[in-house]
């Protein structure tokens, strides 16, 4: 007997393993207190991939699949990977154990360990999920000390020839940023989202009986998430026909209530390998060749980037620099998180707005998580391993490989810059910009100093000022101290000691 492994991110329905019904093949799934316990995940989180998994083994049993499924409570459920797979190997007289190669590190290294302690053979297989090999941007990239993403881009659109002319891009242009990331109009209305109602109460009550520990809301009767390929493929419609029109121009506004705006959350159901990227970019780029006249050729590029480019990229880093990644702390940032970041009950608007939805929802676009949360806690000086934990857990997205990526590196520049150029930081000027959140705000947006002053602007300057001699030489940021420099000496004490009285009391704000 062959035992094949499938990991609760690897329900792809296309993997060659499917492509012949075997007898001599079983395959094993597994719901573990070891993937549940590792930080707090919003509750939708596990229930989206719990009932994810359940789907799929359902639809392997359906094309005559043999499928050991461990639930959170079966009697066996050793809660850990190796000892249930110890289990099923000896129920079932294996004599070759095959695995997709995960794509975490721990993952990686209990199945490696896992491997080396077998009396028999094992083979690690490729997931058939990703444009680019595990080690393909460390091989770009060598001898690099900043990975560019534009350079790894273009490379990803002429090695799957998406959006070319030959060696050129299809319009001559590579990138169309500067046409995209709009501020929404104020009477714009967005369109609803596309939500799904699935029940699953079954599952709550397991969490709850088997004592898992969660964040955030849930409705038990309305799941708002697809967890199926069908629903996947729904999903994926509804972006290409409805969103796709507007996706790159109000990529990255904002606005009180708008939760998810012009935005796919495919994030999911590909993390989850549900859906291919290359199925995605695909359907984006044949509705722009169906209605070139209501999808501009700047939505779509600026979608394909996102997926051939910003994903495949951040995989690429993470292998390239894993583990030490996990620990980097470039400004040796060390404050905890604010107690509001669990809550979202703060007054400042902005964040009650982004974080609330967070609990809500188990999502926030990119913006939300760049430049309202990251931009908070870098500026507050959060410890990088407090903000991992948190994206980790909140976002139905999260998964190690590409949560760490953004969030140590491009959110935190906890990486000293091997993601981003320069830190992602703003004052209430760039959020007020993007965003129609500082109208109803109770603090100020115009002002840098007393009770009313928005905290960005103090410690937007406190930042760069107590971070001076690791950023001056930085070639994006010399303007910044340039300004600093020539700003009156009360004055920036002033606002030193406002952005030191809002550290000191960041659970108030
Ligand atoms: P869209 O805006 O519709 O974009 C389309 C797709 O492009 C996404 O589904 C995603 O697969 C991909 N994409 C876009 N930006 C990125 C990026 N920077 N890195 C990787 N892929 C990208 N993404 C995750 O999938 N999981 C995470 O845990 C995660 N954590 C993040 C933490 C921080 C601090 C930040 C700043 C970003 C994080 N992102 C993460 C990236 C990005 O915010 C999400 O991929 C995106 O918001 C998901 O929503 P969407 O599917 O509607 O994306
Ligand atoms: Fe956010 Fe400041 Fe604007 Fe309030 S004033 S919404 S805190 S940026």
């Amino acid at each position: 007997m062959i035992l094949r492994l499938i990991l609760g991110d690897q329900l792809n329905h296309q993997h060659s393993w499917y492509d012949a019904q075997r007898n001599d093949v079983l395959y094993v799934m597994m719901e573990m207190r070891q993937e549940t316990d590792y930080v707090a995940h919003h509750v939708q989180k596990v229930v989206a991939f719990f009932a994810a998994m359940r789907a799929f083994a359902e639809h392997l049993r359906d094309h005559n699949h043999a499928v050991f499924y461990f639930a959170l409570d079966h009697p066996e459920n050793q809660q850990t990977l190796a000892e249930n797979l110890r289990f099923v190997i000896n129920q079932h007289k294996v004599t070759h154990f095959e695995y997709q190669l995960p794509d975490e590190f721990r993952l990686d290294e209990q199945l490696l360990d896992f491997c080396e302690s077998l009396p028999f053979t094992s083979q690690g297989v490729d997931s058939e999920h990703f444009l680019s090999e595990r080690g393909e941007l460390a091989r770009f990239f060598t001898g690099k000390k900043t990975y560019l993403m534009e350079s790894f881009y273009r490379m990803m659109r002429k090695k799957h020839n998406v959006l070319m002319d030959g060696k050129e891009p299809a319009t001559g242009q590579w990138n169309y940023d500067a046409d995209n990331r709009k501020t929404l109009p104020k009477n714009h209305q967005p369109i609803a989202p596309l939500l799904f109602e699935r029940d699953v109460s079954d599952l709550l009550n397991l969490l709850e009986k088997q004592g898992v520990a969660t964040i955030g809301n849930i409705d038990p009767t309305a799941f708002i998430w697809p967890v199926t390929r069908p629903e996947g493929l729904e999903m994926l419609r509804f972006f290409t026909e409805s969103c796709l029109p507007y996706f790159g121009t109000f990529q990255d506004a904002m606005i009180p209530g708008g939760w998810s705006l012009y935005h796919s959350r495919l994030s999911f159901l590909m993390n989850a390998k549900i859906l291919h990227p290359l199925e995605v970019i695909s359907a984006a780029v044949a509705e722009w060749q169906k209605r070139p006249d209501v999808v501009a050729y700047a939505q779509v590029e600026g979608f394909v980037r996102q997926i051939i480019g910003w994903r495949e990229y951040m995989r690429g880093v993470y292998w390239a620099k894993m583990p030490d990644y996990k620990s980097l702390n470039f400004f040796g940032h060390t404050r905890k998180l604010p107690e509001w970041f669990w809550t979202g009950r703060t007054k400042m608007n902005c964040l009650k707005d982004a974080i609330g939805q967070s609990l809500d929802y188990a999502y926030a676009h990119h913006i939300q998580r760049l430049m309202i949360t990251g931009n908070f806690a870098l500026l507050a000086g959060v410890h990088p391993d407090e903000l991992d934990a948190w994206y980790l857990g909140i976002y139905i997205d999260a998964i190690e490989w590409v949560e760490i990526t953004n969030t140590r590196g491009m959110s935190q520049f906890a990486d000293g810059g091997i993601v981003g150029t320069k830190p992602y930081v703003s004052s209430a000027n760039y959020i007020d910009k993007m965003s129609h959140h500082c109208g109803g705000c109770f603090y100020d947006k115009t002002q840098k100093i007393g009770p009313k002053a928005c905290p960005f602007n103090a410690l937007y300057w406190h930042f760069y000022d107590r971070h001076q001699d690791k950023l001056e030489r930085n070639p994006r940021i010399g303007m910044m101290y340039q300004t600093w420099k020539k700003m009156n000496p009360e004055t920036k004490a002033q606002i030193i000691a406002q952005a030191e009285t809002n550290l000191a009391r960041l659970d108030e704000l």
